[in-house]
């Protein structure tokens, strides 16, 4: 089955979860969907790290062995508790040359309901300049960034594009959190551009709420507000997940993401 991508109600639910497959998350599916089940959601969407051909013992990926078991454990889950309804999914490294490997092992041999696209490391999933790491993207590293990205939009392979405006994180602690620039506004631009172009939904991460509170970062990581703003004069459709890694994360800090869409008046989205 395939997910369709449907108008959100009001009701906000996650599709971005994270479970203890990938080594740097804690908790099973089981777990989260109860969790989600309680907190009145209706549906629960399991994206765990996809591997990739040359990546088979990442352990920060789900391992090639886990596969078949990780849907499995999506399907027990579905319709387990209460009414909730849980999709079955993977959060994909993009590089182009694993486009392929992406639709056809995990969508149509192991039956995924849905894809999503994420740039984590600058050249793609080899390389080492990782997004998340403590340092200023420059000029360069931002022209890689966003070449990247424009071309997962592009793939149209992906449910949804998962923290588009990473590349805009005030990454050091104590760095000067205005260093949202002329280069800056410019990557937003491409890749506004690109989504509005290929239909995409864009992902409005709070995780990078739950990391400035909790790690001591002076300012909100991401979602960062500049880019969400220049969003507004775009046809795009918006998704706003967790990314949780914890249970603890399944529902943290969603209404930070929930206030950008209604306050710059953003179409929400959800899986259907
Ligand atoms: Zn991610
Ligand atoms: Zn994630």
């Amino acid at each position: 089955m395939r997910a369709a991508i449907v108008k959100a109600g009001p009701v906000w639910n996650n599709f971005h979860t994270h479970t203890y497959r990938c080594n740097h998350a804690e908790g099973d599916v089981s777990d989260y969907a109860k969790k989600a089940s309680g907190l009145g959601m209706t549906k629960l969407g399991i994206s765990e790290h996809a591997y990739v051909p040359g990546t088979e013992d990442d352990p920060f990926l789900l391992n090639r062995r886990d596969v078949p078991e990780y849907v499995n454990a999506c399907r027990r889950a579905d319709g387990k508790y209460g009414d909730l309804k849980v999709f079955c999914g993977v959060e994909c490294d993009y590089d182009p040359s694993d486009e392929s490997f992406f639709r056809e092992f995990y969508q149509e041999e192991m039956g995924m309901d849905y894809l999503v696209g994420s740039v984590h490391g600058l050249k793609g999933r080899l390389d080492v300049m990782n997004c998340f790491s403590n340092r200023h993207f420059g000029a360069k590293e931002l022209r890689i960034y966003t070449d990247l990205y424009v071309k997962l939009i592009e793939s149209r392979i992906f449910t949804f594009c998962a923290h588009p405006d990473l590349f805009g994180r005030p990454v050091g602690i104590g760095e000067d959190p205005k260093n949202w620039d002329a280069n800056a506004a410019g990557a937003a631009k491409e890749i506004l551009e690109a989504a509005e172009a290929n239909g995409s939904v864009l992902e409005i991460n709070v995780s990078g709420v739950w990391k400035a509170l909790t790690k001591g970062y002076p300012v909100i990581i991401y979602p960062r507000r500049e880019f969400w703003e220049m969003a507004a004069d775009y046809d795009i459709r918006v998704i706003v997940n967790s990314d949780a890694h914890s249970l603890e994360r399944l529902d943290a800090y969603a209404d930070y993401g929930l206030d950008l869409v209604s306050e710059f008046g953003l179409k929400r989205v959800e899986l259907g």
